[in-house]
């Protein structure tokens, strides 16, 4: 699949995803046409591979991108009953994902990116301000960047109260913290890669729902190859 949808430009990718069922919904067409990759990814951004950004850590490839937002699409739209969304990006390394669900969630919506090394948690907000828009998203606090073990979730200074409608988990976990379930809303949906429990090197994104009674289904959607979710480097 890695190389599928690549194209020469940001428009040709998207179009690419669209064409080959990767992007499904026109507005996360839409998202995905609105952010220049090439703000993002250092190196052939129009491919549809992961790309390195430095500190071990890699910008994931486009497809898996698109996936991510098209199952946490639905938490991740303002509706009536959810104005406001609040949409958390674990491991937000180069950004891109961070601004793509910015420009989604709508005027209201918080989206805040966790990096547990403080030089990403910078290239993340660096890349975001490349563009106007980018820079009007941080300007307004539509878009946060900080610096925190994502296994631990995040709680905003201020806003101890408030969960999170949508959790995307960009780097693969050893098991599904309680901590970051604990801090999913009701309703509430989490797209995150888990490490296989049989010892082996196998990872399966999971797609975590809680409903607004509070229970929590999990649904095992396809295996993946993501960089650990761990100590930063060092410890
Ligand atoms: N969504 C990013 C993916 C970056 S790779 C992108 O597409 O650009 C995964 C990221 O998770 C790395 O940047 C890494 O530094 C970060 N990471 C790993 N363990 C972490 C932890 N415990 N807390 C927060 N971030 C972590």
């Amino acid at each position: 699949m890695a190389w599928r949808s690549s194209g020469t430009s940001n428009a040709e990718l998207v179009e690419n995803m669209v064409r080959n069922g990767l992007i499904k919904e026109p507005e996360v067409k839409e998202a995905f046409l609105k952010v220049d990759r090439a703000h993002y990814a250092p190196s052939f951004p129009y491919d549809d591979s992961p790309q390195p950004i430095g500190h071990a850590a890699t910008i994931s490839a486009p497809h898996m991108h698109a996936t991510a937002v098209e199952h946490l699409l639905p938490f991740v739209l303002p509706t009536d009953d959810r104005p406001a969304p609040r949409v958390l990006d674990i491991g937000s390394g180069s950004g891109y994902l961070t601004h793509v669900l910015a420009e989604l969630a709508g005027s209201r919506a918080v989206v805040v990116g966790v990096e547990h090394i403080a030089a990403l948690r910078d290239l993340g907000e660096k890349n975001m301000n490349k563009s106007d828009r980018g820079k009007e998203l941080l300007r307004e606090g539509r878009v946060r960047f900080r610096v925190g073990d994502g296994r631990k979730g995040w709680v905003e200074p201020g806003e101890e109260d408030k969960k999170w409608d949508a959790i995307h988990v960009g780097a693969a976990a050893a098991e599904l913290h309680q901590g970051l379930l604990d801090q999913l809303k009701s309703p509430g949906r989490m797209f995150i890669p888990v490490d296989d429990d049989d010892g082996g090197w196998g990872q399966h994104v999971w797609c975590i729902d809680k409903d607004e009674h509070g229970k929590v289904t999990r649904k095992k959607l396809f295996g993946v190859r993501y960089v650990p979710l761990t100590d930063p480097p060092g410890h």
